[in-house]
């Protein structure tokens, strides 16, 4: 295996997550990525770090069109008018003049959908982003969704590692070939404590986080977006692009779901989980 492009929007397979990276660090750690082979990059307007993205992706040199950067906006500019002043500020704070990637970061319990993506569409339409796409939405939401957006609803970006259980969620975005994105692919550091996980990570001479990333990668449509802002485990990381799992490494990873599994869920954003 190798990076590949996933779905409409063709999004690297393995990108890097930004999440609580310490205002100072962003900039060197994104360039470092990028220095490495990353080619995919996930911020938030909620991160407050899309402009130290866009000064690591400047200082890399590579050429805008290389690197795949997805950002979000949070409900609270959901509104149509709100919408749009966001992604211009996205744009300018990125410093960038277009988005790859556009996610309604949370599901509204508010503004209806049928204001907030018509006010997509337009930035696609206009150029200043290329693909839109959905966070932490629900089968029904993804649903509402997929008729409103006239554009391909590029992705949906949820949470899922191996204690968690998405296999509704995950049969129904295949079955529309709407690609998943991972968030916290390493259960936030606990795959790295998981004897199953560390016990498959020696057989492939790799780690347990490695493990955990390339059996997400193996799913149809899938992506994932670690987040290390350590440049020793960038590499490490990135690698697992690299590795197969066998049918039954993969069973045995898919056992170790449970009920309580979900570590995401503020009571002010969640909606009602499938
Ligand atoms: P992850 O599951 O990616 O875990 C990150 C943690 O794992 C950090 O503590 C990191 O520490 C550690 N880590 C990374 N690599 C290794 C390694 N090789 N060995 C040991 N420890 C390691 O958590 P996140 O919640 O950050 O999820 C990833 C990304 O997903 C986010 O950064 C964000 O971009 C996105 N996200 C989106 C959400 C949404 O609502 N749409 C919600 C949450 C996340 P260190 O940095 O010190 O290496």
């Amino acid at each position: 295996m190798s990076i590949k492009n996933i779905g409409p929007a063709g999004i690297p397979n393995l990108g890097l997550g930004t999440f609580r990276m310490l205002a100072g660090e962003t900039r060197d750690i994104v360039a470092a990525a990028l220095a490495e082979g990353y080619r995919h990059i996930d911020t938030a307007q909620a991160y407050e770090n899309e402009a130290e993205v866009g000064e690591g992706l400047r200082a890399s040199g590579l050429p805008r069109d290389e690197v795949f950067v997805t950002t979000k906006i949070l409900p609270r500019d959901f509104g149509a008018g709100a919408f749009r002043v966001a992604a211009e500020r996205s744009l300018r704070a990125l410093g960038t003049d277009h988005i790859d990637l556009l996610l309604l970061h949370w599901p509204s319990r508010e503004v209806p959908l049928s204001e907030t993506l018509p006010v997509l569409d337009a930035l696609i339409e206009e150029g200043k982003v290329r693909f839109g796409g959905i966070s932490n939405f629900t089968i029904a939401q993804t649903q509402e969704a997929g008729r409103i957006l006239k554009a391909p609803v590029a992705a949906n970006q949820v949470e899922l590692h191996p204690f968690i259980d998405q296999s509704k969620l995950l049969a129904h975005l295949e079955a529309h070939s709407i690609p998943f994105e991972a968030y916290s692919p390493l259960a936030q550091g606990k795959v790295m404590r998981d004897p199953v996980l560390k016990e498959i990570a020696e057989a492939h001479d790799t780690s347990a986080a490695a493990v955990a990333v390339a059996w997400l990668l193996q799913k149809p449509n899938g992506v994932a977006i670690p987040k290390t802002a350590k440049k020793a485990r960038l590499a490490g990381n990135l690698a697992a692009a690299e590795i197969t799992l066998t049918a039954e490494e993969v069973d045995r990873i898919e056992g170790l779901a449970r009920p309580d599994g979900r570590i995401v869920s503020p009571d002010n954003l969640a909606p009602n989980w499938d």
